[in-house]
Protein backbone atom coordinates (compact mmCIF):
# COMPACT_ATOMS: atom_id res chain seq x y z
CA UNK A 1 0.00 0.00 0.00
CA UNK A 2 0.75 3.58 0.36
CA UNK A 3 -0.74 6.15 2.71
CA UNK A 4 -3.02 8.39 1.06
CA UNK A 5 -2.64 12.12 1.99
CA UNK A 6 -4.29 12.71 4.54
CA UNK A 7 -7.93 15.07 3.53
CA UNK A 8 -10.93 16.63 4.83
CA UNK A 9 -12.34 13.94 6.75
CA UNK A 10 -16.67 14.76 7.52
CA UNK A 11 -18.18 13.34 9.88
CA UNK A 12 -22.62 13.42 10.01
CA UNK A 13 -22.75 12.14 13.43
CA UNK A 14 -25.12 14.59 15.08
CA UNK A 15 -27.27 13.64 12.09
CA UNK A 16 -27.53 10.09 13.16
CA UNK A 17 -26.68 9.94 16.79
CA UNK A 18 -30.79 9.91 18.05
CA UNK A 19 -31.29 7.41 15.46
CA UNK A 20 -28.37 5.17 16.51
CA UNK A 21 -28.37 5.71 20.63
CA UNK A 22 -32.63 4.68 20.32
CA UNK A 23 -31.40 1.77 18.60
CA UNK A 24 -28.44 0.56 20.62
CA UNK A 25 -27.41 0.95 24.34
CA UNK A 26 -24.52 -0.41 26.53
CA UNK A 27 -22.47 -1.59 23.52
CA UNK A 28 -25.21 -4.10 23.17
CA UNK A 29 -27.20 -3.43 19.62
CA UNK A 30 -30.55 -4.63 20.17
CA UNK A 31 -33.59 -4.98 17.95
CA UNK A 32 -32.58 -3.93 14.18
CA UNK A 33 -30.08 -5.81 13.08
CA UNK A 34 -29.70 -9.23 15.31
CA UNK A 35 -26.86 -10.85 13.23
CA UNK A 36 -25.12 -7.39 14.45
CA UNK A 37 -25.12 -8.23 18.14
CA UNK A 38 -23.87 -11.81 17.56
CA UNK A 39 -21.09 -10.88 15.18
CA UNK A 40 -19.96 -8.49 17.61
CA UNK A 41 -19.96 -10.99 20.64
CA UNK A 42 -18.12 -13.26 18.32
CA UNK A 43 -14.99 -10.88 17.13
CA UNK A 44 -14.67 -9.52 20.42
CA UNK A 45 -14.65 -12.87 22.51
CA UNK A 46 -13.57 -15.41 20.48
CA UNK A 47 -11.03 -13.33 18.54
CA UNK A 48 -7.97 -15.49 16.68
CA UNK A 49 -6.75 -13.38 14.00
CA UNK A 50 -3.31 -12.48 16.29
CA UNK A 51 -2.96 -15.96 17.07
CA UNK A 52 -3.09 -17.04 13.43
CA UNK A 53 -0.68 -14.14 12.53
CA UNK A 54 1.97 -14.74 14.74
CA UNK A 55 2.11 -17.99 14.31
CA UNK A 56 2.35 -17.69 10.70
CA UNK A 57 5.19 -15.34 11.05
CA UNK A 58 6.87 -17.85 13.17
CA UNK A 59 6.25 -20.84 10.63
CA UNK A 60 6.19 -19.34 7.49
CA UNK A 61 8.17 -16.36 7.58
CA UNK A 62 7.83 -13.38 5.06
CA UNK A 63 5.12 -14.11 2.39
CA UNK A 64 6.51 -12.64 -0.99
CA UNK A 65 4.69 -13.95 -4.32
CA UNK A 66 6.39 -16.72 -5.73
CA UNK A 67 8.59 -17.43 -3.09
CA UNK A 68 7.80 -20.97 -0.96
CA UNK A 69 7.14 -19.39 1.08
CA UNK A 70 4.50 -17.50 -0.57
CA UNK A 71 3.19 -20.58 -1.87
CA UNK A 72 3.00 -22.14 1.66
CA UNK A 73 1.19 -19.02 3.03
CA UNK A 74 -1.77 -19.35 0.34
CA UNK A 75 -1.96 -23.16 2.01
CA UNK A 76 -2.20 -21.97 5.28
CA UNK A 77 -4.97 -18.59 4.39
CA UNK A 78 -6.73 -21.60 2.37
CA UNK A 79 -7.04 -23.94 5.85
CA UNK A 80 -7.47 -21.23 8.13
CA UNK A 81 -10.75 -20.25 6.41
CA UNK A 82 -11.88 -23.61 6.13
CA UNK A 83 -10.99 -24.03 9.80
CA UNK A 84 -13.16 -20.85 10.22
CA UNK A 85 -15.95 -22.84 9.06
CA UNK A 86 -16.40 -21.41 5.71
CA UNK A 87 -17.42 -24.21 3.18
CA UNK A 88 -16.93 -22.30 -0.15
CA UNK A 89 -13.41 -21.72 -0.23
CA UNK A 90 -11.01 -21.72 -3.36
CA UNK A 91 -8.04 -20.63 -5.17
CA UNK A 92 -7.80 -18.30 -8.08
CA UNK A 93 -4.38 -19.53 -10.21
CA UNK A 94 -3.58 -16.47 -11.99
CA UNK A 95 0.38 -15.71 -13.44
CA UNK A 96 2.98 -13.36 -12.90
CA UNK A 97 5.92 -11.64 -13.64
CA UNK A 98 7.98 -12.44 -10.34
CA UNK A 99 10.89 -10.90 -8.67
CA UNK A 100 13.41 -11.85 -6.26
CA UNK A 101 15.74 -9.90 -4.83
CA UNK A 102 19.47 -11.19 -5.93
CA UNK A 103 22.73 -9.23 -4.56
CA UNK A 104 23.29 -5.53 -4.65
CA UNK A 105 26.65 -3.83 -4.27
CA UNK A 106 26.56 0.76 -4.01
CA UNK A 107 29.96 2.25 -4.16
CA UNK A 108 30.32 5.90 -3.53
CA UNK A 109 33.99 7.46 -4.82
CA UNK A 110 35.37 10.91 -3.99
CA UNK A 111 38.50 10.45 -6.14
CA UNK A 112 40.08 9.87 -3.22
CA UNK A 113 38.02 7.39 -1.57
CA UNK A 114 35.63 4.54 -1.47
CA UNK A 115 33.50 3.40 0.79
CA UNK A 116 30.17 0.88 0.42
CA UNK A 117 26.62 1.73 1.68
CA UNK A 118 23.96 -0.50 2.86
CA UNK A 119 21.47 -0.66 0.51
CA UNK A 120 18.55 -2.87 -0.58
CA UNK A 121 17.47 -3.18 -4.29
CA UNK A 122 13.88 -1.71 -4.65
CA UNK A 123 11.53 -4.44 -6.86
CA UNK A 124 11.22 -4.79 -10.49
CA UNK A 125 14.78 -3.57 -11.08
CA UNK A 126 16.95 -5.38 -13.90
CA UNK A 127 18.43 -8.80 -13.49
CA UNK A 128 21.27 -7.33 -13.93
CA UNK A 129 23.15 -4.01 -13.88
CA UNK A 130 26.13 -2.23 -13.60
CA UNK A 131 26.00 1.41 -13.69
CA UNK A 132 28.59 3.97 -12.32
CA UNK A 133 27.96 7.90 -12.55
CA UNK A 134 28.10 11.23 -11.32
CA UNK A 135 25.30 12.17 -8.53
CA UNK A 136 23.00 14.10 -8.83
CA UNK A 137 20.43 15.67 -5.65
CA UNK A 138 17.07 15.63 -6.87
CA UNK A 139 15.94 16.16 -3.40
CA UNK A 140 12.01 14.90 -3.09
CA UNK A 141 12.13 13.56 -6.84
CA UNK A 142 9.00 16.07 -7.75
CA UNK A 143 8.19 17.52 -11.50
CA UNK A 144 9.64 20.90 -10.03
CA UNK A 145 13.09 19.48 -9.40
CA UNK A 146 13.18 18.58 -12.57
CA UNK A 147 12.13 22.27 -13.79
CA UNK A 148 15.53 23.03 -12.07
CA UNK A 149 17.95 20.55 -12.93
CA UNK A 150 16.36 18.81 -15.37
CA UNK A 151 19.79 19.04 -17.85
CA UNK A 152 22.04 17.25 -15.21
CA UNK A 153 19.71 14.35 -14.53
CA UNK A 154 20.77 12.50 -17.84
CA UNK A 155 23.54 10.29 -17.69
CA UNK A 156 23.88 10.42 -13.66
CA UNK A 157 22.62 8.38 -10.99
CA UNK A 158 20.27 10.63 -9.08
CA UNK A 159 19.52 10.68 -5.29
CA UNK A 160 16.16 11.53 -3.54
CA UNK A 161 13.63 10.71 -0.49
CA UNK A 162 11.28 8.71 -0.54
CA UNK A 163 9.12 11.14 1.75
CA UNK A 164 8.61 14.32 1.31
CA UNK A 165 11.55 16.23 3.56
CA UNK A 166 11.26 20.08 3.46
CA UNK A 167 8.43 20.19 1.13
CA UNK A 168 6.17 23.52 1.53
CA UNK A 169 3.02 23.17 2.82
CA UNK A 170 0.45 21.30 0.83
CA UNK A 171 3.17 19.69 -1.69
CA UNK A 172 1.78 16.70 -2.67
CA UNK A 173 4.04 13.72 -2.26
CA UNK A 174 4.52 10.76 -5.30
CA UNK A 175 5.01 7.20 -5.43
CA UNK A 176 8.61 5.47 -5.54
CA UNK A 177 7.08 4.50 -8.46
CA UNK A 178 6.47 7.26 -10.00
CA UNK A 179 9.42 9.48 -8.74
CA UNK A 180 11.65 6.26 -10.61
CA UNK A 181 9.57 7.07 -13.84
CA UNK A 182 10.46 10.51 -13.56
CA UNK A 183 13.75 9.98 -13.53
CA UNK A 184 13.99 7.02 -15.96
CA UNK A 185 12.12 9.74 -18.40
CA UNK A 186 15.17 12.38 -17.57
CA UNK A 187 17.64 10.04 -18.72
CA UNK A 188 19.05 9.09 -15.35
CA UNK A 189 21.20 5.64 -15.33
CA UNK A 190 20.38 4.79 -11.97
CA UNK A 191 18.33 5.60 -8.51
CA UNK A 192 19.25 5.69 -4.78
CA UNK A 193 16.41 6.69 -2.79
CA UNK A 194 17.25 7.57 0.64
CA UNK A 195 14.77 6.57 3.21
CA UNK A 196 13.15 8.91 5.78
CA UNK A 197 13.01 6.76 8.67
CA UNK A 198 15.70 6.85 11.49
CA UNK A 199 17.86 3.94 12.69
CA UNK A 200 19.67 2.26 9.40
CA UNK A 201 16.45 1.17 8.40
CA UNK A 202 16.14 0.01 4.97
CA UNK A 203 12.93 0.20 2.75
CA UNK A 204 12.03 -2.20 -0.43
CA UNK A 205 8.88 -2.15 -2.52
CA UNK A 206 8.33 -1.43 -6.44
CA UNK A 207 10.22 1.04 -8.86
CA UNK A 208 7.92 -0.06 -11.25
CA UNK A 209 4.64 2.09 -12.49
CA UNK A 210 3.25 -0.66 -14.73
CA UNK A 211 4.58 -3.70 -13.03
CA UNK A 212 7.23 -4.58 -15.78
CA UNK A 213 10.86 -4.37 -15.06
CA UNK A 214 12.44 -1.26 -15.02
CA UNK A 215 15.86 -0.16 -17.27
CA UNK A 216 17.94 0.93 -14.52
CA UNK A 217 18.76 -0.23 -11.07
CA UNK A 218 17.51 1.56 -8.02
CA UNK A 219 18.13 1.23 -4.79
CA UNK A 220 17.38 2.66 -1.02
CA UNK A 221 19.99 3.63 1.60
CA UNK A 222 19.22 4.43 5.15
CA UNK A 223 18.37 8.32 5.97
CA UNK A 224 21.82 8.94 7.80
CA UNK A 225 23.68 7.78 4.89
CA UNK A 226 21.06 10.02 2.57
CA UNK A 227 22.34 12.90 5.28
CA UNK A 228 25.39 12.40 5.20
CA UNK A 229 25.77 11.78 1.45
CA UNK A 230 23.93 15.49 1.12
CA UNK A 231 26.80 16.85 3.54
CA UNK A 232 29.38 15.90 1.04
CA UNK A 233 27.42 17.88 -1.95
CA UNK A 234 26.76 20.79 -0.50
CA UNK A 235 30.21 21.05 0.57
CA UNK A 236 31.12 20.81 -3.11
CA UNK A 237 32.15 17.65 -3.40
CA UNK A 238 31.65 15.63 -6.52
CA UNK A 239 30.82 12.25 -5.90
CA UNK A 240 30.59 8.97 -8.01
CA UNK A 241 28.28 6.16 -7.56
CA UNK A 242 28.59 2.83 -8.63
CA UNK A 243 25.58 0.56 -8.57
CA UNK A 244 25.71 -3.05 -9.40
CA UNK A 245 22.94 -5.76 -8.59
CA UNK A 246 21.78 -9.11 -10.04
CA UNK A 247 17.79 -10.19 -9.10
CA UNK A 248 15.78 -13.34 -10.11
CA UNK A 249 13.06 -12.66 -12.40
CA UNK A 250 10.55 -15.50 -13.73
CA UNK A 251 7.09 -16.23 -14.74
CA UNK A 252 5.04 -17.84 -11.55
CA UNK A 253 1.95 -19.26 -10.67
CA UNK A 254 0.12 -17.61 -7.66
CA UNK A 255 -2.96 -18.14 -6.39
CA UNK A 256 -5.51 -15.59 -4.60
CA UNK A 257 -7.12 -17.27 -1.55
CA UNK A 258 -11.22 -16.96 -2.13
CA UNK A 259 -14.14 -17.92 0.94
CA UNK A 260 -17.76 -17.08 -0.01
CA UNK A 261 -20.37 -17.23 2.31
CA UNK A 262 -23.66 -17.41 0.23
CA UNK A 263 -26.30 -14.94 0.58
CA UNK A 264 -29.96 -15.84 1.12
CA UNK A 265 -32.42 -14.16 -0.94
CA UNK A 266 -29.98 -12.01 -2.46
CA UNK A 267 -27.49 -14.47 -3.09
CA UNK A 268 -26.29 -13.42 -6.84
CA UNK A 269 -24.87 -10.18 -5.76
CA UNK A 270 -21.72 -9.66 -3.85
CA UNK A 271 -20.14 -7.67 -1.41
CA UNK A 272 -16.20 -8.42 -1.39
CA UNK A 273 -14.14 -7.77 1.61
CA UNK A 274 -10.25 -8.29 0.39
CA UNK A 275 -6.58 -7.18 1.13
CA UNK A 276 -3.26 -8.90 0.39
CA UNK A 277 -1.82 -12.13 1.63
CA UNK A 278 1.79 -11.26 0.26
CA UNK A 279 4.76 -9.38 1.45
CA UNK A 280 8.03 -7.89 1.04
CA UNK A 281 10.67 -10.36 2.02
CA UNK A 282 12.57 -8.08 4.35
CA UNK A 283 10.55 -9.25 7.21
CA UNK A 284 7.19 -10.91 7.89
CA UNK A 285 4.99 -8.05 6.75
CA UNK A 286 2.95 -8.37 10.10
CA UNK A 287 1.29 -4.87 9.48
CA UNK A 288 2.00 -4.97 5.50
CA UNK A 289 -0.60 -7.01 5.61
CA UNK A 290 -0.54 -9.39 7.74
CA UNK A 291 -2.46 -7.02 9.94
CA UNK A 292 -5.66 -7.09 7.08
CA UNK A 293 -5.25 -10.77 5.60
CA UNK A 294 -5.20 -12.79 9.09
CA UNK A 295 -8.10 -9.84 10.17
CA UNK A 296 -10.22 -11.07 6.91
CA UNK A 297 -10.02 -14.61 7.94
CA UNK A 298 -10.92 -13.65 11.26
CA UNK A 299 -13.74 -11.93 10.28
CA UNK A 300 -14.87 -15.47 7.91
CA UNK A 301 -14.86 -17.19 11.09
CA UNK A 302 -17.15 -14.29 12.95
CA UNK A 303 -19.47 -14.35 10.48
CA UNK A 304 -19.95 -18.19 10.12
CA UNK A 305 -19.79 -18.35 14.07
CA UNK A 306 -22.80 -15.39 14.44
CA UNK A 307 -24.96 -17.58 12.45
CA UNK A 308 -26.08 -15.14 11.05
CA UNK A 309 -27.23 -15.67 6.85
CA UNK A 310 -26.69 -12.14 5.15
CA UNK A 311 -29.18 -11.63 2.45
CA UNK A 312 -26.13 -11.09 -0.22
CA UNK A 313 -23.24 -12.95 -1.20
CA UNK A 314 -20.22 -11.74 1.13
CA UNK A 315 -17.01 -12.96 -0.46
CA UNK A 316 -13.23 -13.08 1.42
CA UNK A 317 -10.38 -12.61 -0.98
CA UNK A 318 -6.56 -12.65 -0.09
CA UNK A 319 -4.25 -11.26 -2.95
CA UNK A 320 -0.88 -12.50 -4.02
CA UNK A 321 1.12 -9.89 -5.86
CA UNK A 322 0.08 -7.11 -4.65
CA UNK A 323 3.78 -5.55 -3.69
CA UNK A 324 4.34 -6.37 -7.30
CA UNK A 325 2.34 -4.27 -8.52
CA UNK A 326 -1.29 -4.98 -7.41
CA UNK A 327 -0.99 -8.59 -9.70
CA UNK A 328 -3.40 -10.43 -7.49
CA UNK A 329 -6.74 -8.12 -7.90
CA UNK A 330 -5.87 -7.26 -11.41
CA UNK A 331 -6.07 -10.79 -12.45
CA UNK A 332 -8.97 -11.38 -10.56
CA UNK A 333 -10.98 -8.15 -11.77
CA UNK A 334 -9.95 -9.13 -15.24
CA UNK A 335 -11.54 -12.82 -14.70
CA UNK A 336 -14.74 -11.00 -12.96
CA UNK A 337 -14.84 -9.07 -16.51
CA UNK A 338 -14.32 -12.09 -18.65
CA UNK A 339 -17.10 -13.81 -17.09
CA UNK A 340 -19.41 -11.29 -16.64
CA UNK A 341 -19.24 -11.62 -13.33
CA UNK A 342 -18.24 -7.95 -12.36
CA UNK A 343 -21.39 -6.60 -12.39
CA UNK A 344 -22.56 -8.71 -9.53
CA UNK A 345 -19.94 -7.36 -7.23
CA UNK A 346 -21.94 -4.59 -5.66
CA UNK A 347 -18.76 -3.12 -3.94
CA UNK A 348 -15.02 -4.18 -2.35
CA UNK A 349 -13.98 -3.37 0.94
CA UNK A 350 -9.99 -2.92 0.83
CA UNK A 351 -8.12 -3.97 4.13
CA UNK A 352 -4.26 -3.03 3.60
CA UNK A 353 -2.11 -2.14 6.94
CA UNK A 354 -6.14 -1.75 8.42
CA UNK A 355 -5.86 -1.50 12.18
CA UNK A 356 -8.54 -0.20 14.72
CA UNK A 357 -10.58 1.35 12.19
CA UNK A 358 -11.97 4.88 12.86
CA UNK A 359 -13.98 5.22 10.16
CA UNK A 360 -14.42 4.80 6.15
CA UNK A 361 -12.93 6.15 2.99
CA UNK A 362 -15.51 6.10 -0.07
CA UNK A 363 -15.25 6.23 -3.38
CA UNK A 364 -18.35 5.97 -5.31
CA UNK A 365 -20.69 7.20 -7.44
CA UNK A 366 -23.81 9.25 -5.61
CA UNK A 367 -25.27 7.80 -2.72
CA UNK A 368 -22.50 5.89 -1.77
CA UNK A 369 -20.37 8.77 1.03
CA UNK A 370 -24.13 9.12 2.78
CA UNK A 371 -25.48 5.27 2.46
CA UNK A 372 -21.79 4.35 4.75
CA UNK A 373 -22.58 7.57 6.79
CA UNK A 374 -25.91 6.08 7.96
CA UNK A 375 -23.68 2.81 8.65
CA UNK A 376 -21.59 4.08 10.92
CA UNK A 377 -24.29 4.89 13.21
CA UNK A 378 -24.44 1.16 14.54
CA UNK A 379 -20.66 0.88 14.65
CA UNK A 380 -20.04 4.31 17.00
CA UNK A 381 -23.18 2.49 19.09
CA UNK A 382 -21.22 -0.20 19.93
CA UNK A 383 -17.83 1.42 20.59
CA UNK A 384 -17.77 4.96 20.78
CA UNK A 385 -13.93 4.88 20.02
CA UNK A 386 -15.33 4.49 16.39
CA UNK A 387 -15.01 8.05 15.34
CA UNK A 388 -16.94 7.56 12.37
CA UNK A 389 -15.21 10.05 10.23
CA UNK A 390 -15.98 10.15 6.40
CA UNK A 391 -13.26 10.70 3.36
CA UNK A 392 -14.37 10.75 -0.07
CA UNK A 393 -11.18 11.06 -1.98
CA UNK A 394 -9.58 8.28 -4.44
CA UNK A 395 -6.12 7.13 -3.90
CA UNK A 396 -4.29 4.30 -5.68
CA UNK A 397 -1.47 1.26 -5.26
CA UNK A 398 -3.67 -0.89 -2.83
CA UNK A 399 -5.68 -3.55 -4.41
CA UNK A 400 -8.88 -1.57 -3.79
CA UNK A 401 -7.29 0.12 -7.16
CA UNK A 402 -8.12 -2.62 -9.75
CA UNK A 403 -11.65 -2.70 -8.54
CA UNK A 404 -12.40 1.44 -8.97
CA UNK A 405 -10.70 1.40 -12.27
CA UNK A 406 -13.63 -1.70 -13.60
CA UNK A 407 -15.87 0.73 -11.82
CA UNK A 408 -16.81 -0.17 -8.55
CA UNK A 409 -17.30 1.35 -5.31
CA UNK A 410 -14.17 0.99 -3.41
CA UNK A 411 -14.21 1.95 0.67
CA UNK A 412 -10.90 1.86 2.86
CA UNK A 413 -11.00 1.40 6.47
CA UNK A 414 -9.37 4.76 8.15
CA UNK A 415 -7.14 4.04 11.18
CA UNK A 416 -3.54 5.27 12.04
CA UNK A 417 -1.17 2.72 12.65
CA UNK A 418 1.13 5.53 14.55
CA UNK A 419 4.86 6.05 13.54
CA UNK A 420 6.66 2.88 14.85
CA UNK A 421 4.21 1.25 12.67
CA UNK A 422 4.88 3.83 9.33
CA UNK A 423 8.13 3.58 9.79
CA UNK A 424 9.04 0.28 9.48
CA UNK A 425 6.74 0.15 6.49
CA UNK A 426 8.36 -2.45 3.60
CA UNK A 427 11.36 -2.26 6.17
CA UNK A 428 13.43 -5.08 7.25
CA UNK A 429 11.69 -4.30 10.91
CA UNK A 430 7.67 -5.14 10.08
CA UNK A 431 7.64 -7.89 12.57
CA UNK A 432 4.80 -8.88 15.30
CA UNK A 433 6.05 -6.78 17.42
CA UNK A 434 4.36 -4.13 15.71
CA UNK A 435 0.91 -5.11 15.75
CA UNK A 436 -1.59 -4.43 19.03
CA UNK A 437 -3.93 -7.45 18.89
CA UNK A 438 -6.89 -4.83 19.59
CA UNK A 439 -6.27 -3.33 16.25
CA UNK A 440 -6.87 -7.11 14.71
CA UNK A 441 -10.19 -6.99 17.08
CA UNK A 442 -11.49 -4.16 16.37
CA UNK A 443 -10.53 -4.46 12.43
CA UNK A 444 -12.99 -7.35 12.64
CA UNK A 445 -15.54 -5.67 15.04
CA UNK A 446 -15.92 -2.45 12.67
CA UNK A 447 -15.33 -3.39 9.29
CA UNK A 448 -17.20 -6.61 9.71
CA UNK A 449 -20.21 -4.22 11.04
CA UNK A 450 -20.38 -2.22 7.85
CA UNK A 451 -19.70 -5.40 5.58
CA UNK A 452 -22.76 -7.11 7.24
CA UNK A 453 -25.22 -4.19 7.34
CA UNK A 454 -24.01 -3.50 3.13
CA UNK A 455 -24.62 -7.69 2.98
CA UNK A 456 -28.09 -6.79 4.29
CA UNK A 457 -29.38 -3.31 3.17
CA UNK A 458 -32.26 -2.52 1.41
CA UNK A 459 -30.53 -1.59 -1.80
CA UNK A 460 -27.09 -0.28 -2.85
CA UNK A 461 -26.30 2.54 -5.38
CA UNK A 462 -24.53 1.30 -8.29
CA UNK A 463 -20.80 1.17 -10.13
CA UNK A 464 -19.89 4.48 -11.54
CA UNK A 465 -20.34 4.75 -15.07
CA UNK A 466 -17.01 5.58 -17.23
CA UNK A 467 -17.83 9.48 -17.45
CA UNK A 468 -18.18 9.41 -14.30
CA UNK A 469 -15.26 7.27 -13.00
CA UNK A 470 -12.73 9.55 -15.05
CA UNK A 471 -14.63 12.96 -13.62
CA UNK A 472 -14.28 11.33 -10.18
CA UNK A 473 -10.45 10.56 -10.77
CA UNK A 474 -9.92 13.83 -12.46
CA UNK A 475 -11.19 16.12 -9.69
CA UNK A 476 -9.22 13.83 -7.15
CA UNK A 477 -6.06 14.97 -8.89
CA UNK A 478 -5.17 10.91 -10.09
CA UNK A 479 -4.82 11.88 -13.74
CA UNK A 480 -1.25 12.80 -13.98
CA UNK A 481 -0.39 9.58 -11.69
CA UNK A 482 -2.25 7.16 -14.31
CA UNK A 483 -1.07 8.57 -17.17
CA UNK A 484 2.19 7.56 -16.11
CA UNK A 485 1.33 4.01 -15.31
CA UNK A 486 -0.86 4.08 -18.53
CA UNK A 487 -4.00 3.60 -17.17
CA UNK A 488 -5.83 6.98 -18.06
CA UNK A 489 -8.28 5.75 -20.68
CA UNK A 490 -10.49 9.06 -20.55
ZN1 LIG B 1 0.25 -3.36 1.71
Amino acid sequence: MVFPNSGQSRCLWTACSALALSIFSHGVVHGQHPGLTRFEAEARENARGYEWLAWSTTAIGHRLTGSPQGARAQAVADSLFRLAGVDRVSQHPFTAQAWARGTVMLRLTDGAGTEHLAAVALAQTPDSADVEGDLVDLGNGLAEQYAQLKDRVAGRVVLMNIGLVDAPKGTGNLHRSEKAALAIRHGAIGIVFVNNVDGGVLLTGTASIDGATIPVPAACIASEDGLRIRGRLNAGASLRVGLRMTNRIGTVQARNVVAEIPGSDRAHEVVVVGGHLDSWDLATGATDNGLGAFSIVDMARAVVASGHRPRRTLRFILFMGEEQGLLGSEAMVADLKATGELERVRCMINMDMTGDPFGFGVVGPAGWGPLVDTLMAPIHAMDTAFRMDLKEQAWLHSDHQSFLLAGVPVINPLCDLGGHVYGCYHSSCDDVHLVDPRDMVNNVRFVGALLLQLADAPALPGHFTEEGLGARLRADGLEEKLRMAGQWRW
